[in-house]
């Protein structure tokens, strides 16, 4: 069995519209890919549909993770399966401090029966939010509500570093970060990779991957992955735009 992310022949459609329309990528475990494409080619469509927003219907292909369909799982199970999404516009959760959703779901890893150490939690997710350079004081707030674009990309990435997830997906982690916090999320990141975990990076821009050196781009355009390559593709889109791989494509 194949130790991966393996999307096949993806199709999923939005309010009646198809727009993924047979994609397939996989990513081995370990491995950091990157895709990048146009506003609009279909990348956030793909992280929600693998994530189980109810907006987006699959209807044909799989989604497996270590060879299991995760498409055919709960958005609970996906999470428990391993499986993470950092939104690109995440969610805010009033009347949830940020501190308690993570002990729940942390908790709801365990085997029954089990209960969560506090103390070392909250020594954990303080050492993790010193790192990531998030103010203590985002423990009592509610999930997102009334964060900064910033703050919002940073709390997802505290998500990730806490839920240790073996895939996950950053859905345009970059926008709305200036260059230190960039640098600063990049390294939590980076912290992160390691044999037993896999990364599919989305951007737009080239310049989270200078931080963040992905070993294969993907470029999506039209519901389609339509070129990859290594990570200098990136240096090259960033050069020359997308118009010499999309124009044949359309
Ligand atoms: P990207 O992330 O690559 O910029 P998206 O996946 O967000 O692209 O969008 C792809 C296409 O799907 C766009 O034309 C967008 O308008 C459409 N789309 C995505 N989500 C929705 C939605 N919830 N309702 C209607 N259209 C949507
Ligand atoms: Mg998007």
């Amino acid at each position: 069995m194949n130790q991966s992310l393996k999307i096949e022949n993806l199709h999923v459609s939005v309010e009646g519209h198809e727009i993924l329309r047979g994609m397939n990528l996989e990513v081995p475990k370990g491995q950091v890919h990157a895709i990048m494409g146009p506003n609009g080619s279909g990348k956030s469509t793909l992280a929600k549909a693998i994530a189980g927003h109810h907006d987006y219907e699959v209807t044909e292909g799989a989604v497996y993770l270590d060879g299991v369909n995760l498409l055919e799982m709960s958005v609970d199970e996906r999470s428990r399966a391993g499986f993470f999404l950092a939104f690109q516009y995440p969610r805010e959760i009033p009347g949830v401090s940020n501190a308690n959703f993570l002990r729940a779901a942390r908790q709801a890893r365990l085997p029954k029966g089990q209960e969560i150490d506090a103390v070392a939690f909250y020594r954990e997710m303080y050492a993790k939010m010193d790192g990531l350079g998030m103010d203590r004081k985002f423990t009592g707030r509610s999930v997102n509500e009334g964060f900064s674009g910033g703050e919002k990309k940073r709390n997802e990435i505290l998500q990730m570093m806490m839920l240790e997830p073996q895939y996950a997906i950053l859905d345009e982690t970059d926008s709305g970060l200036d260059i230190d916090a960039l640098k600063i999320v990049a390294h939590g990141v980076n912290s992160m990779r390691s044999a037993d975990r896999s990364f599919l990076v989305i951007t737009h821009y080239q310049r989270l991957l200078d931080y963040i050196v992905p070993d294969v781009v993907h470029v999506l355009f039209n519901g389609r992955i339509i070129h990859t390559g290594g990570k200098e593709l990136a240096l090259e889109l960033e050069e020359k735009g997308y118009d010499w791989i999309t124009k044949d494509a359309a």
